[in-house]
């Protein structure tokens, strides 16, 4: 499966190995031969009466001396050219003791002069090489010792590949690669791995490089679909490519990974690295949690199903109870002898309006407690404190009780609600300030709503002068069935919590002064105070007291 040539470089040695003997073997040969050639130009210098620029030709010595390499070759460049130099001036000096022409000096100038040039540059290219070779081994560095995964790629068949298809005609490569999957897994297949870190190998269950995978198909399932993407981002060089994909490491389960290059015109494409990031942990993780979201959420839709059978029960209860009353009036008209037809009917009206509130009832209950959407349009809180109370007056009365409504402000405000939600919300504190208040004398059972505006909010109190709240108690009275009522389903609060909060409100509750209950809503205004007043004819005549 793995062929070793593709895993290494192109001297056949794996990239960050040592060099290997022979090239160290080589260094005497080379300084003989440079010797042997200086010693050659010195006799030819020193010893020939021609007049010949032959210094200059030390610069080969140089050359060849120092092309060897090794550990020291700064040391090895100024040994030689030392050597190179002094050997020109002393050739110059015995071609002077013969009487040397007078151009031998110019000579011998012009030698030093290229030698010293060659030497700068040599030493230049020397130190230039040296960095290079510092930045490599620090990404050597980098590359075997990181916690991520990196492969080196390269894409140069792709990008061949690319430029075939451009040659071809084609010009949307981004269409070509959708339209072409058989071109896709053929690119996968010639994009080969040409280096991996440890961190690399251990994901993929391998223990060393020579088992490592060759291509990139090796690792990548048929299925893949992210390489198309990577086509398309080789062929727009784009800075940066990142995917997520699935790997197949040797032996076990495939593993998620997001992969990142860069490929940016200034990247060399046949040594991409990719940063490998193992994502399955996560993703698994993602999966977990979503599956449990999904069973709570079942669950709660489960007991959101009891929750609303017993908030309907227990808000029809009102409507309910007026309905029977207007049935019992229409049962006295008939029964009369004569009967009074004209009071019959009327009480019939109030009895067909009592069952449409009764299902509007409904209708809102499903939609807070099943948490459906609920209908919004600008409500102005007087009318609606007024139309409630106007509602609840018989219950009051029943009991002995009163309401009374406080507004400390001249402003009309308004919200963006559900006007039966908001209602029911009334209702149900009206109730049980009216039930609170049993024990209390006659003269003092009043309920008092107040209304005012508190910054951009609307405040609503409902106090009531019963026994106040039991601060012994520590159940959660906004809680669904807390109760301390024998009769009671400890569902009016939980729904008037529900449906507050859904109006972006909050409902809390103390104890008055005197000693009765307090419960305080407060709801977001939704309008400018002018928009409200000019609003106020239309939102006061759609308020209709169903009962
Ligand atoms: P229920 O009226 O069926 O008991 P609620 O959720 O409306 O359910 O009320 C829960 C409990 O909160 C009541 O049983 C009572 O103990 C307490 N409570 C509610 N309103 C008042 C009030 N105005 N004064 C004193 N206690 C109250």
């Amino acid at each position: 499966m793995f062929s070793q040539a593709i895993l290494r470089g192109p001297s056949g040695r794996m990239r960050g190995e040592a060099p290997s003997p022979s090239a160290a073997g080589r260094l005497p040969g080379v300084w003989i031969f440079a010797a042997g050639l200086a010693a050659a130009i010195f006799s030819l210098d020193a010893f020939t009466r021609d007049d010949l620029a032959v210094a200059s030709l030390y610069v080969l010595v140089l050359l060849i001396g120092t092309s060897a390499g090794g550990p020291h070759r700064r040391t090895s460049i100024l040994v030689w050219s030392a050597v190179c130099a002094a050997l020109a001036v002393l050739g110059y000096s015995i071609f002077r003791s013969y009487g040397a022409p007078p151009l031998a000096l110019a000579h011998l100038g012009i030698g030093l002069t290229v030698l010293l040039v060659a030497t700068i540059l040599l030493l230049r290219n020397h130190s230039a090489k040296s960095s290079v070779e510092r930045s490599d081994r620090r990404y050597r560095i980098v590359f075997d010792t990181l916690a991520i995964a990196i492969w080196e790629h390269d894409f140069t068949p792709i990008v061949a590949a690319l430029q075939r298809l451009r040659d071809g005609g084609v010009t949307d490569i981004r269409r070509y690669v959708a339209e072409h999957p058989e071109f896709v897994i053929e690119m996968r297949r010639s994009v080969r791995i040409t280096d991996v870190n440890a961190t690399a190998l251990t994901m993929m269950g391998v223990t060393n490089k020579d088992d490592f995978f060759s291509h990139l198909s090796g690792f990548l399932p048929e299925t893949d679909d992210s390489f198309a993407e990577c086509i398309v981002a080789i062929d727009e060089r784009r800075a940066l490519f990142q995917t997520e994909a699935i790997v197949m490491p040797l032996n076990g389960e495939a593993r998620q990974i997001i992969v990142a290059f860069g490929l940016g015109p200034d990247a060399s494409l046949d040594r991409v690295p990719g940063s490998i990031l193992d994502v399955s942990h996560r993703r698994a993780l993602e999966t977990q949690i979503l599956r449990t979201r999904e069973e709570l959420a079942e669950s709660q839709r489960t007991s959101a199903v009891a929750a609303m059978s017993a908030s309907i029960a227990h808000e029809l209860n009102q409507p309910m109870s007026a309905i029977q009353s207007y049935a019992d009036a229409a049962n006295r008209w008939l029964s009369r002898n004569p009967p009074n037809l004209m009071e019959a009917k009327e009480a019939l009206a109030g009895l067909t309006m009592g069952v449409q509130h009764a299902r509007t009832v409904m209708q809102r209950v499903r939609a807070l407690v099943g948490q459906a959407r609920i209908e919004l349009c600008d409500i102005e809180l007087d009318g609606l404190i007024a139309t409630t109370v106007a509602l609840m007056r018989r219950e009051a009365a029943e009991h002995g009780a009163r309401l009374i409504i406080l507004p400390e402000t001249d402003d009309t405000l308004t919200v963006r609600g559900d006007r039966i939600l908001l209602k029911q919300v009334l209702i149900n504190l009206i109730t049980n300030a009216i039930q609170a208040m049993v024990n209390t004398p006659p003269e003092r059972r009043i309920v008092t709503l107040t209304l005012d505006r508190k910054g951009d909010q609307a405040y609503i109190a409902v106090t009531d002068s019963g026994p106040g709240w039991d601060v012994s108690e520590s159940g959660n009275v906004f809680g669904s069935f807390y109760t301390t009522k024998r009769n009671g389903m400890g569902l009016g609060l939980s729904i008037a919590k529900m449906a507050v909060d859904r109006h972006e409100g909050a409902i809390t509750r103390r104890n008055s002064e005197e000693g009765g209950a307090v419960v305080e809503v407060m709801l977001p205004l939704s309008v400018d105070l002018d928009v409200g007043i000019a609003d106020r004819r239309s939102d006061g005549a759609q308020e209709s007291v169903a009962v």
